[in-house]
């Protein structure tokens, strides 16, 4: 077992990946040693991995950055790094490595005030002696200010720091920082692999594990949450009850608003743990005593950190309300696709009856219609539209007719 076997799909990236942290090794055993570095490495300083949502490309990131961070006593043997067990390993993929640290988002975009600390660190030396690593998730959400910061940062790298930047595609990133970064694309894993992982790392029923897989179309996070989540399968199955809700005007209105009350609690569900924490460390770093009252003027900080949190609810909130329209297009696809006598496995296999009978009470051309009408509600929602008459307007005109 090791830290790339919890990839789906992925050999090609991962065998590149395998060579660069060995020779990352080698590096960094003959500079323990006095010797000369070894003369060709296919190790670099700064990385860029893309791939479409739900391929892995954080988690690929960070196996590479348990791969650098190993230090398993197997390497010595010629084991190759990445055992996925040691302290290196372990704490790499947990998020808790003194020496890896992560970027991410806070709203819509990476601001620099968030990530200056972490700029300033990738010019030290790494304290366990091997890599520094910062791993920013979301590369895409760089704006100038801190986008020219990692410029910066990787023009000019310390010797042992590793960029490693994520992103959905290279024309997301800044050409500046990408054409300094070694670029790893993944690709969306297939049905089959996806069903597979499921079986084997999460003990999903087989038939369970091929309806999620081909329900998420190599999305392999919602798969895994899919199968193991019975919310998140009542949260589908409900929005796939949608089509047959919106026959008139009253349907589709409480349709709208169910669907954007239930973004909002699962947001604020995701949201209410990490926030309490976040503000009681705030308020222990600004010297309160627990459940005290804060030191004078600290008020300012406390509220600039309840802005980010909002703006991450706001965000989380058009995550869920994302998957329900990827959910709502798949449905219509596959009417369509019935509609068309095409072949093809139907994404909703589960609701083939109540598919059939859409295809049989429409048009193609009115099913076209409907996913356009789904796609505007999605470039409303980039707008900023507010969330409800986006959704109320797509309803609308999901109706018959
Ligand atoms: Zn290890």
């Amino acid at each position: 077992m090791t830290v790339w076997d919890d990839l789906v799909g992925q050999e090609r990236v991962s065998e590149r990946l395998d060579g660069a942290a060995r020779d990352a090794d080698a590096l960094v055993t003959a500079a323990a040693a006095d010797a000369p570095p070894p003369e060709a490495s296919r190790m670099t300083h700064a990385w860029l991995f893309t791939g479409p949502p739900g391929a892995g490309v954080t988690q690929t990131a960070r196996a590479f950055a348990a791969a650098l961070q190993c230090v398993s006593p197997d390497r010595a043997l010629g084991g190759a790094p990445g055992c996925g067990f040691c302290d290196g390993c372990h704490t790499a993929l947990i998020g808790t490595h003194a020496d890896v640290s992560t970027v991410v988002a806070m709203g819509a975009e990476i601001l620099y005030k968030h990530m200056k600390e972490t700029v300033r660190k990738s010019f030290t030396s790494p304290a366990n002696g091997r890599w520094q690593i910062i791993l920013v998730e979301e590369a895409e959400r760089l704006n100038e200010k801190s986008g020219n910061a990692v410029l910066k940062a990787v023009e000019e790298p310390a010797p042992r720091t590793v960029w490693l930047l994520c992103a959905p595609s290279i024309e997301d990133v800044l050409p500046t920082i990408r054409s300094r970064c070694r670029h790893l694309n993944l690709s969306t894993p297939s049905v089959a692999a996806v069903a597979d992982m499921l079986v084997r790392r999460e003990g999903v029923e087989p038939d369970v594990a091929a309806a999620v897989a081909r329900a998420t179309q190599g999305d392999v996070d919602r798969a895994r949450r899919l199968a193991t989540d019975p919310a998140a399968r009542a949260r589908r199955a409900s929005v796939l009850k949608l089509p047959l809700r919106v026959e008139d005007i009253g349907g589709a209105l409480k349709a709208a608003q169910e669907l954007v009350d239930v973004a909002a609690e699962d947001a604020k569900q995701l949201a209410e743990e990490m926030e309490a924490k976040e503000t009681e460390e705030l308020k222990a770093a600004l010297g309160a005593p627990q459940g005290g009252r804060l030191p004078r003027g600290t008020a300012g900080v406390i509220k600039e950190l309840e802005d980010d949190q909002k703006r991450r609810r706001r965000r989380t909130q058009r995550n869920t309300l994302d998957i329900a329209l990827s959910d709502l297009t798949g449905f219509y696809r596959d009417v369509l696709a019935l509609q068309l006598g095409s072949r093809v496995a139907l994404a909703n296999g589960d609701a083939e009856d109540v598919l059939e009978r859409m295809a049989r009470g429409s048009s193609p051309e009115s099913t076209l219609r409907r996913i356009e009408a789904i796609a505007a509600c999605g470039r409303a929602l980039d707008r900023n539209v507010a969330p409800l008459l986006a959704v109320e307007a797509m309803t609308m005109a999901l109706r018959a007719g």
